[in-house]
C-alpha cells in the first residue's frame, strides 16, 4: 500500500448515545495503530458527541447538502458538519444514489462544497450486479469518477494534501456478505487510478482508493494487501469494536 491506509467505519442509520462506548474502544485501538488512519461516520445526531469523546480517529458525516444553508428541510450542509466537529464527509454512497436519486452532478457539487469548507471527502462509486454481469463495470465506474470527483476551486490542492479519497463499493457487495474477487478489485482500482490521474495529473496518485463491500475480520487482510487498495470503507463490521478492531489491525503494524 503506497499510502497510509485509511480505515473508515460507516454506521449508516445506526447508533444511539449508548453506542459511544464502542466508538471509545475503536478510538483507543486507533491510538495503538498510528500507521493507520482510522475514522468513523456516525449518523449526524452523534457527530458532536463522538467528537467530544475521541481523540485518535477522525469523525465524519455520511452526506452533506451542496448548498451552505437555506430551505432544504432535513438536510445538513458541509459548514454545519464542520461546526459540529466533523473533519470529513462521505458523498455519493450507493444508498444515497439509489434512495435519494443522487446523480453524479449532485455528488460532485457536494464534494466541491465539502472541500470548500475544509472537510476531507470520500467519494463513493460502484457498479450494480447487472452492470458487472453485462461487462460494463469498469465503464460505469469510470463514468462515475469522471462525473463525481471534485473539480471546484481548491480541489487540486485538496487532492495534493491527501484530503480526497475514493471508495470503490460494488453495489452488490454492500451489506450482502458477498465480496468482490481480489483480481476484480485490483483491476478496478487500477482503472480508477488511471482516471484520477487523467483528472488531477500526477496529484491523482495522492487519492487513496478504498474498497468497500462486506469487509470483515476474515477477509480484510487479503483485500488490504491487494495492489492499489489504500484502505476500506466498512459498514456492518464497524458497528462494534470487536468486529472493527481486527480490520484496523489488518491494515497496520501496531498491536491491539
Ligand atoms: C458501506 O456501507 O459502505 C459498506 C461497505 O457496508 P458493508 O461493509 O456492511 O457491506
Amino acid at each position: 500500500m503506497p499510502h497510509r491506509p485509511y480505515i473508515v467505519g460507516n454506521w449508516k442509520m445506526n447508533g444511539s448515545r449508548a453506542m459511544l462506548a464502542e466508538a471509545r474502544a475503536i478510538d483507543r485501538a486507533a491510538g495503538r495503530y498510528p500507521d493507520v488512519q482510522v475514522a468513523l461516520a456516525p449518523p449526524f445526531t452523534l457527530i458532536g458527541a463522538l467528537r467530544e469523546e475521541v481523540s485518535a480517529m477522525g469523525v465524519g458525516g455520511q452526506d452533506c447538502h451542496a448548498q451552505p444553508k437555506g430551505a432544504h428541510t432535513g438536510d445538513v450542509s458541509a459548514a454545519m458538519l464542520v461546526d459540529t466537529g466533523a473533519d470529513f464527509v462521505i458523498v455519493g454512497h450507493s444508498e444515497r444514489r439509489k434512495d435519494h436519486a443522487e446523480c453524479d452532478d449532485t455528488v460532485q457539487a457536494k464534494a466541491d462544497a465539502a472541500l470548500a469548507t475544509g472537510l476531507g471527502v470520500i467519494v463513493c462509486v460502484g457498479e450494480t450486479l447487472d452492470e458487472r454481469d453485462a461487462g460494463r463495470a469498469v465503464a460505469v465506474v469510470a463514468g462515475q469518477i469522471a462525473g463525481s470527483m471534485p473539480v471546484g476551486e481548491g480541489s487540486a490542492d485538496a487532492v495534493t494534501l491527501g484530503k480526497v479519497a475514493v471508495a470503490y463499493e460494488p453495489v452488490w457487495a454492500i451489506g450482502t456478505g458477498r465480496v468482490a474477487a481480489v483480481a476484480d478489485v485490483i483491476e478496478m482500482h487500477a482503472a480508477i487510478r488511471e482516471r484520477l490521474i487523467a483528472i488531477y495529473g500526477e496529484a491523482g496518485d495522492k487519492v487513496r482508493i478504498l474498497y468497500g463491500g462486506s469487509v470483515n475480520a476474515g477477509n480484510a487482510a487479503e483485500l488490504l494487501a491487494a495492489d492499489g487498495v489504500g484502505g476500506a470503507l466498512v459498514g456492518g463490521a464497524s458497528l462494534t469494536a470487536d468486529a472493527f478492531l481486527p480490520i484496523i489491525a489488518a491494515a497496520g503494524t501496531g498491536e491491539v
